[in-house]
């Protein structure tokens, strides 16, 4: 990732002093504008480390945090009364838009029967009967985050199978799984330096290669040691990177022919349609898990099984001496979550859902591409349904390391204030753009008359 600012140069098509003068014109818009959020972030100062209530709230780039009062559909309503059309989504979390109407009765009528128990409901067994039948893997489990389903379900393979090794691609996130934070540096695997408080040699039991490889994954499962690969079908958390044509049909194979399962994290890519990825394309995957928006936006997330892991974990359980698994909290499988499953599964990712927010993302990605063109950047859009990213590249990489020295964090941060200053909010890494189903067409125009705005003040004069 670039850091430094060269000044009185074109960068990436665009005109860099003309940019950082932008940049400074930005702040002081975005200071003029927020002056609640200024009153608010410098209370919030007072007890909350960072000023924020999670640390990495600060990467959206603004000059200080923005205070949001409410946020509705594909809308959010910040404490100084802006409107903004919200394409981040809680980078996910808020797929099927903010506070969507039959989650919000099922959780309002769930708040008078109570929250949380540690006992079985009814509507968990209708939760898992719904993700049976839309992914096609019969056994269920619930998890407070991807992060935690992620978790549980290397412990369960792990287990299940008797080998200890992960194999990851480069470049990927799962959420905060402490196994996954190795990269490729020149080659060689390395612990993430950037990881606080992290004692354990991560080294020892992750695998790490470049997506798009099928060499060295064959490579990697030889020694026989892999128990899983952990994928997202399309790498989404480092700009996006998209399989190659076939390679995951390849992948499949090896990976089955060395005896490793594969887990499909489909926390992001279940944009794709209501199977997620792995159902749109015909994978098989031994696991798959689904976080965030599986719960309207509401903290739950789950993991599914085949048949035969299942009762390969069930034997491990079983077989193991009687006391903790490490595996589950209290609140994992609450009512309140099960309540909120239920309502988004049956009446929320339906397939009327997505037929309007897939059309709408080929627009926006199609108002992208024309943008960009008539700028003359060397960028590119790519997309997974109705997940929709520029990338500063004029060909999408292939791989995490591609993927990752195009990111341009100063340039991000620029673009990302400057659309909030005009309306419209789009993530804080990287330029992910999801569309959900309140987004209209206006919606995406306005996004796409922002970004031009932007790029005509910043973009190198021929
Ligand atoms: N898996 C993927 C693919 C993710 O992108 C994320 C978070 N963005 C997670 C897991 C973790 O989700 P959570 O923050 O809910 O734990």
């Amino acid at each position: 990732m670039k850091t430094t600012t060269p000044s009185h140069t074109t960068r990436l098509g665009l005109d860099w002093s003309r940019a950082q003068a932008f940049l400074a014109r930005e702040r002081t818009a975005y200071e003029r504008r927020n002056p609640r959020s200024a009153e608010l972030a410098a209370q919030a100062r007072c007890h909350l480390l960072f000023g924020v209530p999670l640390h990495w709230m600060t990467d959206w780039g603004t000059p200080f945090a923005l205070h949001v009062d409410h946020a509705q559909g594909a809308q959010v309503t910040d404490v100084d009364g802006h409107v903004l059309t919200d394409f981040c989504l809680g980078d996910t979390g808020a797929m099927f838009g903010h506070a969507p109407a039959p989650v919000a009765a099922a959780l309002q009528l769930q708040a008078t029967r109570g929250y949380t128990t540690m006992l079985a409901t009814a509507d968990a067994t209708k939760v898992g009967a719904a993700l049976a039948e839309r992914f096609g893997l019969p056994m269920w489990q619930f998890a407070m985050s991807a992060t935690d389903a992620n978790r549980y379900i290397v412990r369960w393979i792990r287990a299940a199978t008797g080998r200890k090794k992960l194999l990851v691609f480069n470049g990927c996130y799962h959420g905060t799984i402490e196994d996954v934070y190795v990269d490729l540096v020149e080659g060689l695997p390395t612990q993430r330096d950037s990881l606080l408080g992290q004692v354990h040699n991560l080294l020892e039991h992750t695998v790490v290669v470049e997506f798009n490889d099928l060499g060295a994954l064959e490579s990697a499962l030889a020694a026989g040691d892999v128990a899983c690969v952990l994928a997202e079908p399309v790498m989404t958390n480092i700009g996006m990177v998209l399989p190659q044509p076939g390679y995951w049909e390849a992948a499949q194979v090896l990976i089955r022919r060395h005896g490793a399962l594969l887990v499909a994290d489909e926390t992001h890519t279940i944009s794709t349609g209501p199977g997620g990825y792995t159902h749109a394309h015909g994978l098989k995957p031994d696991a798959l898990v689904l976080g965030k928006p599986v719960g309207g936006g509401v903290p739950c997330a789950v993991y599914g099984m085949s048949a035969e892991l299942a009762e390969r974990a069930v034997k491990a359980k079983l077989e193991a001496p009687p006391g903790h698994s490490g595996i589950g909290t209290t609140l994992t499988g609450s009512m309140l979550a099960m309540a909120a499953m239920r309502a988004a599964l049956t009446e929320v990712m339906t397939p009327a859902a997505y037929a309007h927010m897939l059309p709408l993302a080929e627009r926006l990605a199609d108002g992208l591409r024309a943008v960009i063109a008539r700028h003359r950047l060397p960028w590119c859009v790519t997309q997974v349904g109705a997940r929709v990213e520029f990338q500063f590249t004029p060909t999408p990489p292939r791989n995490g390391s591609e993927a990752s020295a195009i990111l341009d964090g100063e340039l991000e941060h620029l673009i990302h204030l400057g659309l909030l200053n005009r309306g419209v909010m789009i993530t804080p890494f990287h330029n992910m753009m999801l569309v959900c189903p309140q987004t209209t067409a206006v919606d995406v125009d306005r996004l796409l008359g922002a970004l031009d705005e932007v790029l005509t003040e910043i973009a190198a004069r021929a």
